[in-house]
């Protein structure tokens, strides 16, 4: 998995190994791309042109051309189902999802060192995906072979770090009904044999993209003949970040990127910008959007210019459920390898597992979205990390034993809190 990292709606080859490995365990019933989802609600699709390169680079490495057509138009991902008898209905979701980072080849960087570097140049599981993918995997293996009673509903969600797959598989018939999700990363700076069994406050986020529309003119002769997009996105710049603050809690906005303009003589015709904004609260977020947007438009019209502002993405926010919270800590605990148990800490950062962990809660079930540590040498989201083996088997024994207690617990009893304050730890997340 780690060879062949693919981002986003890109994840033809992942996907296509990973329904391989579940026809070999064998469940109950298996849906691929659009069997798994409505491909309409998926968000922050790329463009068509930059699907071909991934598709022939899987059916180069041999991957089933049959999936491969499934999954056109870069309809990616699976959902796999274990379904026996009486019993809770539990989801789990992992992402599947790499990022455009080379990745190093340096001695000392153990995958470089062991031959299992990435294979892709300038693409890298540089988030441990690859470890989540497997957890996903060795989970179903390990409730197939055992007496488990209900149903187990296995989301190996694409597109995680655009945010555009957590929507899709959130509307899908996959999700109803389920008494249960958890969901789970590996590190975000907790070291090997520490879990966190609940985050709390993950950012609800959008990620805007906008384009201003003037127009050109020659510089020297005719300045006032242009509308200078250029100028209209440098106020729009300075004034996202004018945005007031919010009473009711955090807020976030930032321009990650922005490009305009074709040579210095040139009044510029087009600008282009990729934003983001965060907020505590789902509200919040969708605050700084509207604010942002505004500002914008509003920025684009002062210079005569004309602005079209497009929410690529967005996930809400959704924070764990005390209850599975307690019941998580209670099985790590008893999970060898595993020494330091914390039972809630915010996440800091955003995630779209936030739509699913939302559609349960909203249909009356419990979710929690948990940690499992690992020693990374260096940050997620660079070309050095790697992740210590370790944590592949603490995340499948967490996991697994947390389905087999909930099956026995069902329904799983009230408690009131996550955590009294000292027990808390603050937990730095990736997205
Ligand atoms: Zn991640």
């Amino acid at each position: 998995m780690h060879r062949h990292p693919e981002p986003a709606w890109r994840e033809f080859y992942t996907t296509a190994r990973i329904v391989e490995e579940i026809r070999a365990i064998g469940v109950d019933e298996l849906a691929v791309g659009p069997d798994a989802y409505d491909p309409a609600d998926r968000m922050a699709v790329p463009e068509d042109y930059r699907f071909a390169s991934w598709d022939e680079r899987a059916r180069e490495r041999g991957a089933d051309p049959d999936l491969l057509d499934r999954m056109a138009g870069g309809n990616t991902g699976a959902v796999a189902v274990i379904d026996r008898g009486e019993g809770p209905a539990i989801g789990l979701r992992v992402d599947i999802d790499a990022l455009f980072i080379e990745e190093s080849d340096e001695t000392g960087h153990d995958p470089a060192d062991e031959g299992f570097r990435s294979e892709i140049d300038g693409a890298m599981h540089a988030c441990g995906h690859d470890v989540h993918m497997t957890w996903g995997l060795a989970v179903l293996e390990a409730i197939k072979e055992s007496d488990f009673s209900g149903r187990l509903v296995v989301f190996f969600q694409p597109a995680e770090e655009t945010s555009g797959g957590g929507c899709p598989m959130a509307k899908s018939d996959f999700a109803a009904d389920l008494d249960y999700l958890l969901a789970a990363h590996v590190g975000l700076d907790h070291p090997t044999g520490e879990v966190i069994a609940g985050i709390e406050k993950p950012l609800a986020m959008a990620h805007i993209d906008a384009t201003i529309h003037g127009t050109s003119a020659h510089a020297g002769k005719a300045p006032n003949e242009g509308d200078n997009a250029m100028h209209a996105m440098g106020t729009a710049i300075v004034n996202a970040y004018g945005i007031p603050r919010h009473a009711d809690g955090m807020t976030r906005v930032n321009i990650g990127y922005a490009e305009a303009g074709s040579a210095s003589n040139v009044i510029a015709e087009e600008a282009h910008m990729e934003t983001e904004a965060r907020g505590e609260t789902t509200e919040l977020m969708e605050y700084m959007t509207d604010e942002l947007e505004r500002t914008v438009k509003s920025a684009a019209t002062m210079h005569g210019c004309r602005a079209d502002v497009e929410v690529v993405s967005k996930s809400p926010r959704a924070d764990s459920d005390p209850e599975l919270q307690a019941l998580v800590s209670e099985v790590a605990n008893g999970v060898r390898g595993i020494d330091r148990v914390v039972p809630a800490a915010d996440f800091g950062a955003s995630e779209d597992a936030t739509f699913l962990m939302e559609r349960v809660q909203r249909d009356g079930g419990l979710a929690t979205y948990l940690i499992v540590g690992t020693d990374h040498p260096t940050s997620h989201h660079t070309p050095t990390f790697d992740v210590d083996e370790d944590s592949l088997e603490h995340g499948v024994d967490v996991l697994v034993e947390t389905i087999r207690e909930l099956e026995h617990q069902h329904p799983v009893p009230h408690v009131d809190g996550p955590a009294s304050v000292d027990e808390r730890a603050d937990a730095e997340g990736g997205g």
